[in-house]
């Protein structure tokens, strides 16, 4: 499929908004990591890092989206009050970088975000502005993922995902970055930055469970490697796991490159984040593919910041879903 836009494929504003959302967030960050700027983590309460580069992603994808959007409901990874509440200096460092790019943001519109990023209504946009941020930090695989959910169904998804080429395929060599999108009933598709070129995707029809090629987090902090490790014994496959951060591994199952994305909770009774995972499976259902949680339920999006009726995620190409869940919900 070549030169066709996002307008003449018939979808609808609010993909073109994410989809432009993601570009800008992504040009952000390519320009922080070209210039050097600092990626230095804070911690935050749950100890995870948090950079320059989450919250002027999160700022950027904010405020074209509540421009565009202004009745919606944000659901973002990062607090933006605390910080321009506790660090006033830190903040406005941030909103200048933040403007070197894009001038028509200021301060006064960061600051009414406080407003609306916790209201809760039946259009809520789940935004990961930097997924993968240790990814970032020591210069692996991160994405920028937004997801618009509509009475608890996903009808947008979008994952930016800048450094693709770093997995050193032909097929990925755009050092432009990719774009992965999908709207509910419209199919999936992957889109190079640089340029105009549309292609659907489709999930692999792999059906032989000896061959798949499977990921998992790069970070086993993540996820239960040893419960990981004996699954794949079980199901007796062969090839060892793509080890990859964010949500990059959706757009792997739903472009075919992987059959199985599988992510055992570790702690066990760990909560998974809908700014995780909204974008990702929507993708990953329009290409064809699967998402559930390990006992095959499907993923339940609440009006809440996580998903509290699951347990980790399954993401497949369908074909083979049944016989991995067979041995995961026997697990847990
Ligand atoms: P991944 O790169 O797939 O490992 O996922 C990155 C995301 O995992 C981050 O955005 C975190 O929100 C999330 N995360 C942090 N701690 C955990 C944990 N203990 N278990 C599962 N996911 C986590
Ligand atoms: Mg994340």
């Amino acid at each position: 499929m070549n030169d066709l836009s996002l307008n003449n494929l018939g979808f609808s504003i609010e993909l073109r908004h994410a989809c432009d959302a993601a570009e800008k967030s992504t040009r952000f960050l390519d320009y922080l990591i070209s210039n050097a700027i600092a990626a230095a983590p804070d911690l935050k309460s749950d100890n995870t890092p948090v950079t320059i580069a989450d919250y002027g992603s999160q700022i950027i994808i904010l405020f074209y989206l509540i421009r565009n959007f202004p009745m919606d409901c944000f659901m973002g990874e990062e607090d933006i009050r605390k910080v321009f509440m506790n660090n006033k200096q830190y903040g406005e460092h941030i909103t200048n970088l933040v403007r070197n790019i894009f001038p028509e943001i200021n301060i006064k519109q960061v600051e009414s975000y406080e407003k609306k990023i916790y209201s809760i209504g039946d259009r809520i946009w789940a935004i990961d502005p930097l997924d993968g941020t240790k990814g970032y930090i020591h210069n692996r695989q991160f994405s920028v993922a937004i997801a618009l959910i509509e009475n608890k169904t996903i009808k947008v998804g979008v994952l930016g995902c800048p450094k693709l080429y770093k997995l050193n395929s032909e097929k990925y060599s755009d050092k432009g970055g990719y774009l992965f999108f999908a709207e509910r009933g419209k199919g999936a598709f992957v889109k190079s930055m640089n340029g105009k070129t549309i292609q659907k995707i489709k999930v692999n029809q792999i059906n032989k469970i000896v061959e798949i090629l499977y990921t998992e987090s790069f970070d086993n902090s993540h996820i239960n490697i040893n419960i990981h490790k004996q699954i794949a014994d079980i199901l007796n496959i062969k090839k060892p796991p793509l080890k990859i951060d964010s949500q990059i591994k959706y757009s792997l199952v739903a472009a075919g490159d992987v059959s199985l994305y599988l992510k055992i909770p570790r702690p066990n009774d760990y909560k998974e984040y809908i700014w995780d995972n909204a974008a990702g499976q929507l993708i990953v259902e329009e290409a064809g593919g699967t998402v559930t949680d390990l006992s095959g339920n499907e993923i339940y999006y609440e009006k809440t910041d996580k998903l509290m009726k699951n347990s980790g995620i399954i993401a497949s190409n369908k074909i083979i879903h049944n016989e991995v869940v067979k041995i995961t919900s026997q697990l847990f």
